[in-house]
């Protein structure tokens, strides 16, 4: 029992919730109240399903303050993100 679920790569969170940002400047979501800009990391594949995931970057995506706590997308897009890179914004 020493699973903390932090620090499996040795890189402290918000260096990562910073690389995300970097990644999806954009909100990923874009649900009926977003702002568009992502303000926060949400995890794709949540921590109670995948906890070892947590700081994986290919589980995590930007997403506006709304989105993300509005809680309702929790749709794995994982497959979109491919084709799905932000270039515009619709509001
Ligand atoms: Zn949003």
């Amino acid at each position: 029992m020493t699973a903390k679920h932090h620090g499996r790569h040795g890189r402290p969170w918000r260096r990562i919730r910073a690389e995300v940002l970097a990644r999806d400047p954009y909100c990923t979501i874009r649900g009926p109240k977003c702002t568009g800009w992502s303000t926060t990391v949400d995890h794709i594949i949540p921590l109670s399903v995948r906890p070892d995931l947590a700081h994986d970057l290919t589980n995590l995506r930007g997403t506006c303050a709304a989105d993300n706590y509005a809680g309702g997308a929790r749709i794995t897009n994982a497959k979109k993100r491919t084709a799905g890179r932000v270039t515009r914004l619709t509001w």
